[in-house]
């Protein structure tokens, strides 16, 4: 028989990063960075990538060149101009730390991509005049933290930075321990911070370098304000309730930031620099994931304000350039910029709660529903992530209601309850509310599945990968990277990820250390 025809396999050249000869802040010159190359790991593999990223920034098989490891690592400059550190400052648990920049971080470029520009960031990749006390290094354990959350962020919906790859290299890094170097490649379509403002007016002092910068940030990442009566005013409404969407998403899917810094606020509203974050297993208002933390200033029912105090600190590096108009002009302008804030947060969680209860309809008494549940479950620290997900197998019928017929599904929401009593007479308001709005239990189990995640990075989650990758081991870090992206699916075979956390995860200490 013949041999079925075949077209010859074409072997294509990988995709290259095509760089932009400038991006927004080379453009504005060097009161912005410091050029600077990455400083040479030795020995350096990868430890994960990122495919489905590079599929959508258009590099194909990129990274499985060894072109792309040595940039990667820091050890090849780009095709492109030379990277940068940017300098900005900030306020750090509430107190002004003055300048602080990138002290382990340096732009590679920016690249031309499907998704449009995309800058390319390396953080670990050495020394650079931003780097203080630090040593400009990354350890392997934080490195892969950031990768996998940032991943599962995205795909969960909550906008982010992302994470293109993780290289390692046996260099030691000391922490608490002796631990290895690492280098995460980070895409954003910018990485700018509340502090790039505040540098400006506090340690700065430069308003021209300010209005240079607002501008070029207006001009470039929000368009729709520049033709606005007051562009810089439009601007900073736009930042607020960004900042506050994305604050309500935080809140709703149970993720605490750790160190909410103003340094660490994304301008255009992306989850960044994941440090000691963590998403909330048993329901605890004034959970504190960050070791470090001792006052409990980020604490998770707290992050809605330090986002809220945040946003004054930047209208406060704003002010200057309203130094025109006579007071209190200024200032009443400046506030009511940043307003909307607690509409726009309080607006977005209502409906991401009430999404996440199933509820299709508005009704006066949905917060007072959603309250107690979460005030039960924060009474009895029931597992935040799995209540949610069990909520949707919750029978119209009620699920052990008084009077409820008793068709109990397999792993009821009900079993999470200790005080029984108490959840039954919840679970009668909440089942005579999905009838009143003639909810249909297979449907709703639908929607919301596609909005209860099954799938979330738990500490202990990431504690396993780390423990294999500092054995050399990979790949538990990549099959966790693959659950993550499909945090809504069942994943069959995957049981062991959506479970509890076990009792050694308790233990877990994450703290700024990274
Ligand atoms: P972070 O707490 O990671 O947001 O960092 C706060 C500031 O400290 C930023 O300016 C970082 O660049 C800097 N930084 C953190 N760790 C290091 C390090 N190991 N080496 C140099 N700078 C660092
Ligand atoms: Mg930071």
């Amino acid at each position: 028989m013949d041999a079925p025809l075949r077209e010859p396999i074409a072997r294509r050249a990988p995709a290259e990063p095509r760089w932009r000869a400038a991006g927004l802040l080379r453009s504005l010159g060097p009161a912005y960075w410091t050029a600077l190359p990455a400083q040479p790991l030795p020995e350096v593999h990868w430890v994960c990538r990122n495919q489905a990223l590079a599929a959508e920034l258009g590099l194909g098989d990129w990274l499985h060149g060894d072109a792309a490891l040595v940039l990667l690592a820091g050890n090849a400059p780009p095709a492109g101009p030379p990277p940068l550190a940017s300098v900005y400052s900030g306020h750090q648990f509430g107190l002004w730390a003055g300048q602080l920049g990138d002290g382990r971080a340096l732009l590679l470029g920016e690249i031309d991509s499907p998704l449009g520009p995309q800058e390319v960031q390396l953080k670990g990749s050495g020394l650079t005049p931003y780097s203080r006390m630090g040593d400009g290094r990354a350890v392997l354990r934080s490195s892969i933290r950031e990768f996998l959350c940032s991943e599962a962020m995205h795909a969960l919906g909550i906008p982010t930075t992302r994470a293109l790859a993780v290289v390692g290299s046996p260099q030691p890094v000391l922490r608490e321990t002796v631990e290895t170097a690492a280098v995460v490649t980070r895409v954003a379509p910018s990485f700018l911070r509340f502090g790039h403002f505040e540098h400006f007016t506090h340690t700065a002092g430069d308003t021209v370098a300010l209005r240079r910068l607002v501008d070029a940030v207006i001009d470039r990442y929000f368009p729709e304000c520049r033709d606005a009566p007051a562009p810089l005013l439009a601007w900073l409404e736009t930042v607020t309730r960004r900042t506050a969407r994305l604050l309500a998403q935080w809140q709703a899917v149970g993720f605490c930031h750790g160190v909410m810094n103003t340094d660490n606020l994304s301008i255009l509203g992306l989850t960044i620099d994941y440090g000691p974050f963590g998403f909330i297993d048993g329901f605890d208002p004034m959970h504190v994931c960050n070791h470090s933390d001792h006052q409990g200033r980020y604490a998770y029912a707290r992050q809605p304000g330090v986002a809220w105090w945040n946003l004054h600190a930047l209208v406060s590096a704003i002010a200057p350039l309203l130094d025109h108009l006579p007071e209190p002009a200024a200032a009443e302008q400046l506030a009511g910029a940043i307003a909307p804030f607690e509409d726009e947060f309080d607006r977005t969680l209502q409906a991401r709660l009430r999404a996440k209860l199933g509820l299709a309809t508005t009704r006066e008494d949905d917060p007072a529903l959603i309250d107690d549940l979460l005030r039960l479950m924060a009474t009895e620290r029931t597992d935040y992530t799995i209540a949610m997900r069990r909520l949707g197998e919750f029978p119209t019928d009620g699920c052990g209601a008084p009077g409820a017929v008793p068709q109990a599904p397999r792993r009821s929401v009900r079993d999470l309850f200790i005080d029984r009593a108490a959840f039954d007479a919840w679970a009668a308001r909440y089942a005579q509310r999905l009838r009143a709005e003639g909810s249909v239990d297979g449907e709703r189990r639908a929607r919301m599945h596609a909005v209860n995640p099954k799938f979330v990075l738990r500490n202990h989650l990431a504690e396993q990968a780390i423990r294999r990758a500092q054995q050399g081991d990979f790949g538990e870090t990549e099959r966790l990277l693959k659950v993550l992206q499909r945090p809504f699916d069942e994943q069959p075979g995957h049981e062991a990820d959506a479970d509890f956390p076990p009792d050694w995860a308790q233990q877990l200490q994450v703290s700024c250390s990274s």
